[in-house]
């Protein structure tokens, strides 16, 4: 039996007719959107068996038989995975490809281990006197059993039970070992990995269960336990609920991604079925790709305290990577998805989900709500918090979009802002970026009394005197770096490029001024002295060049050191020669 594609049993899943096919079987009545029959597993007289076609499942309140268009195939007709998949598609008219490698899937052990425990745990939830505890909880969550069993949720003792149970279904030791259902302690004992949790199955894209995330039950850590990755089970290459909500996803166009198991139940029991969760972790590229195959819109709908933001920029960058639209919904304080959907229903939900707005433009708000664009430095900060969402965002339009928004929020030029969202870009291929310090650590530059100074305080008073100064200096002659940059900055009309030091020096030279001071004269002094310096570099440089060159050629050098050292004396009398390294020419 050859390897059945993944897409193409996608395919043969969409294209089933689930009512059609398991009416053949059961005499369905429909009830609003579902269909009821006597069970056909159990014999049941009562219409205690339900086909929701709009999950593409089956599930039977009494013997809890459940599952998709091929599970009922192969628990109705004995059939095998593959095989199912073969029936369905010759009844819809699909052509399976008979290629790629044959011989049957050697994970298949561990599909059917974790099939196995899920049943046995869901029995549990609803059996045993031990899960009155998980019972319990989810009533204190407003969850009465008829709802979650559906959903597969269950119960692992806090004993070994789990053991003998699998040991009395022929399930080895190892299979429930490499399955992630055991652990083995440090003296070679095993246990059950899920103790005294209430357990949500984890489905892969085909809808078979392949881990757990369990939640403990009264005091212990961790709170949440997935299982750990298995040939089956890869926690960051899953979505929790994306077997189901992957057909809602694509009739609504859009997908809702929530934090937690509970969230994303919440959501879906109040019939928002396009609604999936990472398992506990932030989102990885595996997910947002995910994602991506079945909707082109996402709407994060995350908590809104500090955590919740971080982890919400965080999955929207890694969304705006994979071409998607982004947008945030916003709860109000203190509430997650489950508790406002306990309190006002799918209608709440809905209209938070309304109110979305555009991921940058969610950060453009907070950033402004704490005063970000107030200051200059805040608006350099601001604007190393907006760039990596600008540098995310895949899709052309979006990015352009993006650069033009965040130009007028920040006042910066959007070429300036191009250049600034390209340039990391490039580096990024090869290396990480660096993390950009906090500027509480970066302390406030000392900045010296100068001529150089005493350009840039002409400049930041405006025309005529920033034209002037920069006539008549280029940038390359300011000597202390801050102040090259803020004269480059501002010659350039970019000011908000200036790295924190920089843009420190910018405040402090702005809120320093001219005071009394007469412009003209400060004007006159500091170009002068800017002169003076330039005639003292040549004269450095044509020290550095003497001891290299023949004699004739030195004469001619020596000449030409006492021509720059006179016209320097005569010009800049004020000048500190004093001062100089190598002193004057003949002396
Ligand atoms: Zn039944």
């Amino acid at each position: 039996m050859s390897l059945i594609p993944d897409d193409v049993i996608e395919q043969v899943r969409e294209a089933a007719d689930i009512v059609g096919i398991i009416g053949e079987h059961v005499e369905l009545k429909r009830t609003g959107a579902d269909y009821r029959a006597p069970c056909p597993f159990h014999g049941g007289t009562h219409r205690n068996f339900a086909v929701i076609p709009r999950k593409g499942m089956f599930y039977c309140f009494v013997c809890h038989a459940g599952g998709d268009v091929f599970t009922f195939f192969m628990k109705k007709l004995g059939m095998d995975y593959p095989t199912a998949v073969r029936e369905v598609a010759r009844r819809a008219g699909i052509t399976i490809p008979e290629r790629g490698p044959t011989g049957p899937d050697p994970r298949e052990p561990l599909y059917s281990a974790v099939a196995a425990a899920a049943d046995w745990f869901a029995r549990q939830l609803r059996e045993s006197p031990e899960a009155q505890v998980a019972r319990d909880y989810l009533t204190t969550r407003h969850l009465d059993l008829d709802t979650v069993q559906p959903l597969g949720l269950g119960y692992a003792p806090r004993t070994k039970a789990f053991l003998d149970a699998m040991k009395g279904l022929g399930v080895r030791d190892e299979v429930l070992l490499d399955a992630g259902l055991l652990a083995k302690r440090e003296d070679g004992t095993l246990a059950p990995r899920f103790r005294g949790r209430l357990l949500f199955p984890i489905h892969d894209v085909r809808a078979r269960v392949v881990g757990f995330g369990g939640r403990i039950l009264g005091e212990g850590e961790p709170k949440y336990l997935n299982s750990p990755d298995t040939p089956i089970f890869h926690k960051g290459k899953l979505l929790y609920n994306l077997h189901v909500a992957k057909h809602a996803m694509r009739k609504a166009e859009r997908a809702i991604l929530v934090e937690g198991y509970f969230d994303a139940l919440r959501l879906s029991l109040a019939g928002i079925e396009e609604v999936v969760a990472p398992l506990g972790t932030g989102l990885t590229q595996e997910q947002a790709q995910l994602v991506q195959r079945h909707a082109p819109h996402v709407i994060l709908l995350y908590d809104s305290d500090e955590p919740g933001l971080r982890a919400t920029f965080r999955a929207g960058d890694e969304l705006l990577r994979e071409g998607l639209r982004v947008s945030v919904a916003t709860l109000p304080a203190g509430e997650d998805p489950d508790t406002l959907g306990q309190k006002q229903g799918a209608a709440g939900i809905e209209e938070i989900l309304k109110d979305a707005v555009d991921v940058l433009e969610r950060k453009i708000q907070i950033l402004d709500r704490r005063g970000f664009f107030g200051t200059l430095p805040g608006r350099r900060r601001a604007l190393d918090r907006l760039l990596p969402t600008i540098r995310a965002a895949k899709d052309p339009i979006t990015r352009e979009l993006y650069i033009s928004r965040v130009a007028e929020a920040a006042g910066v030029r959007k070429d300036v802002l191009e250049r600034e969202a390209g340039m990391r870009d490039a580096g990024s291929a090869m290396r990480p970026i660096a993390p950009t310090h906090p500027a509480s650590r970066i302390s406030d530059p000392v900045l010296p009394a100068s001529a150089e100074k005493a350009l840039l305080l002409l400049m930041l008073e405006g025309e005529p005197w920033r034209g002037r100064v920069i006539d008549a200096v280029d940038s390359e002659e300011l000597e202390f770096p801050p102040y090259r940059a803020v004269f480059e900055s501002v010659a350039d009309d970019a000011v908000l490029a200036l790295d924190d030091t920089s843009a420190r020096a910018y405040e402090q030279l702005k809120a320093e001024g001219l005071g009394h001071r007469d412009p003209n004269e400060m004007y006159e002094l500091a170009v002068n002295w800017m002169e003076a310096r330039r005639l003292e570099r040549q004269l450095e440089q044509l020290d550095d060049q003497l001891p290299f060159e023949t004699p004739e050629r030195q004469a001619s050098l020596i000449a030409e050191k006492r021509r720059v050292f006179d016209e320097l004396r005569k010009r800049y009398p004020r000048y500190k020669i004093a001062k100089r390294r190598r002193g004057a020419p003949g002396t």
